[in-house]
């Protein structure tokens, strides 16, 4: 079975390939789609509807597209829907983790959670999916790995951050590999 998974992360795209074998995932590029996709709303559920919308209407392919936020406590849910601009319209992941460390600066809270929403589009029918994955933000930056906010979120029960985690242990836990899961598992019965 095809699907189009709209967005234009690499990296992304390589987490749900691993966590989805039983399935043949086209990136943007595999299924004849190069440019932006808008996402203009405030909540990950209507961003989410919005990238699979676009990319239906462009590719006319069954497709899911994913919205993630990092929702910190302490900070009454933000960076959120906004994770990815967090620093300005042109930031890098440094400049958010960056931006995030100084707002966090001697807070003792340190709870923070992502969730993801991700909108399958399948037959013209919408589904949505929910992943959250709890965990606190660290002190400093830690690991290598991942990309985004990950050198600076260690998951709960872990004494490490997703950063310094392989890929496969990342999706057994992550907001998305636990959305993709439930994704799998809907695509499994229908
Ligand atoms: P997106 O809208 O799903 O691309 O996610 C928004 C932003 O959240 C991204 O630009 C990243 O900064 C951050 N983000 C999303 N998923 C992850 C993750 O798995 N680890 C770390 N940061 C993430």
């Amino acid at each position: 079975m095809k699907l189009v998974f709209a967005t234009n992360n690499a990296h992304k795209l390589k987490e749900v390939r691993t966590a989805l074998t039983d399935y043949k995932i086209l990136g943007l590029a595999e299924a004849d789609f190069a440019g932006e996709i808008p996402e203009d709303h405030d909540t990950l559920e209507a961003n989410s509807h919005q990238k699979a919308s676009f990319i239906l209407e462009h590719t006319g392919l069954d497709c899911f597209a994913d919205d993630t936020g990092l929702e910190v406590e302490v900070l009454n849910g933000e960076p959120g829907v906004y994770s990815a601009r967090y620093a300005g319209p042109d930031c890098s992941f440094l400049d958010n983790v960056n931006k995030l460390l100084r707002e966090m600066k001697g807070k003792t809270n340190r709870s923070a959670q992502f969730r993801t929403v991700i909108t399958l589009l399948l037959d013209g029918e919408l589904h949505q999916f929910e992943g959250v994955c709890k965990g606190i933000i660290t002190e400093a930056p830690s690991g290598a790995g991942g990309f985004g906010y990950d050198p600076i979120f260690k998951p709960e029960g872990y004494d490490v951050t997703f950063a310094e985690l392989s890929m496969a242990e990342k999706n057994k836990i992550s907001h998305r590999g636990l959305a993709v899961q439930k994704l799998v598992t809907f695509l499994q019965k229908n």
